[in-house]
């Protein structure tokens, strides 16, 4: 009889204190910078140093929010600032260009609690895309706003706006060029079978998944697209459930990667999907998802956080710039795929 009561008060003792651990409020964030054909070989030292600090720099930002208490909602938004703002990433300034030298950026935001979100496609003026869609989901009744409209909305909402010159960059001029080129050389008509015409083209898509200390999921995605862009063509960066997906039930994701394919196969509301009916973990559901856009041509990755602060930063591609700092601000930033 006493070894059984023995047993009792120590079994209440350890599902109390495991109860404890995991209601114990945790944080996190995941950021990417894009995928591509990024290779150790062709990058110099200046440029993978810069890549690097400016990573960090954005996810430093945004742990340092969520660190005081701030919002997941904040923390995304002012991180992908960070990147918008640098030529480096193909979002903001530095954004690649589309067949007739000009801008079009996209980009959307979700947040888990409410299932809100917002997006906005094809603008030209907008400094910061990313605070964009957050002010389509908060004042307006819509989810999705796109061209002129959504840049006069921008205007109206008091957000910054630029000229269309200054998102342009040499860099960007030069990429332009050479897909053009490559077209013409390899007169290549643009569907889904010219593999290699895509694939060459370097991707740079900025994400940030963040959990905040009240256990709220966000996600953002921010881009210009895809060089040399026709007919108005938007990718899977503004659409809510493909590019960009949050749900407080299972996990935040934001995507980056040939756009079409992340499209078709619904990619982050998929990998959403698998966490919250199959109980997969971030990790398992991301490979699975990535699987199928592998099946179908396509390429990218994603950066995933569930209300835990596992994460995911998995990818099909030779490298993905991306960072994950956790509760104890232990920062992990990497780039290429065998490090
Ligand atoms: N997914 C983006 C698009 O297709 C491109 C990228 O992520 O680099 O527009």
């Amino acid at each position: 009889m006493k070894h059984i009561l023995t047993l009792v008060v120590m079994l209440l003792f350890f599902s109390c204190s495991s109860e404890k651990e995991k209601k114990q409020p945790t944080f996190g964030i995941v950021i990417h910078g894009g995928a591509g054909t990024i290779l150790k070989e062709n990058m110099s030292d200046e440029m993978e140093k810069a890549y690097i600090e400016k990573l960090t720099e954005a996810i430093t930002l945004g742990h340092a929010i969520l660190k005081s208490g701030g919002t997941s909602q904040d923390a995304v938004e002012k991180t992908i600032h960070v990147m918008e703002n640098s030529p480096l990433f193909n979002s903001g300034k530095g954004a690649v260009l589309t067949e007739n030298e000009s801008i079009a950026l996209d980009a959307s935001f979700m947040d888990g609690k409410t299932l809100n979100s917002g997006a906005i496609a094809g603008v030209k003026h907008i400094k910061n895309p990313i605070s964009a869609a957050i002010k389509v989901m908060h004042n307006s009744p819509h989810v999705l706003l796109s061209g002129a409209g959504a840049d006069r909305f921008a205007v109206e909402q008091n957000l910054d706006t630029v000229p269309e010159s200054y998102f342009i960059t040499a860099r960007r001029l030069r990429d332009l060029k050479s897909v053009q080129q490559l077209e013409t050389d390899k007169k290549l008509i643009l569907n889904s079978s010219e593999h290699l015409y895509f694939k060459n083209q370097r991707y740079g898509t900025v994400g940030c998944v963040a959990l905040d200390l009240n256990g709220n999921l966000a996600a953002g995605t921010s881009t210009g697209g895809m060089t040399n862009k026709k007919w108005g063509r938007i990718g899977d960066a503004p659409i809510i459930g493909a590019g960009t997906y949050a749900n407080n039930l299972s996990c935040g994701v934001s995507a980056t990667g040939w756009g079409e394919f992340f499209i078709r196969s619904v990619v982050a509301h998929d990998i959403a999907a698998l966490v919250e009916y199959k109980k997969l973990s971030v990790k398992e559901a991301s490979k699975q998802v990535l699987q199928k856009v592998e099946d179908l041509g396509g390429d990218g990755g994603v950066v995933v956080m569930d209300t835990h602060g596992n994460v995911a930063m998995e990818f099909n591609t030779p490298g993905m710039y991306r960072a994950h700092m956790n509760s104890e601000g232990k920062l992990n930033v990497r780039i290429y795929g065998d490090n």
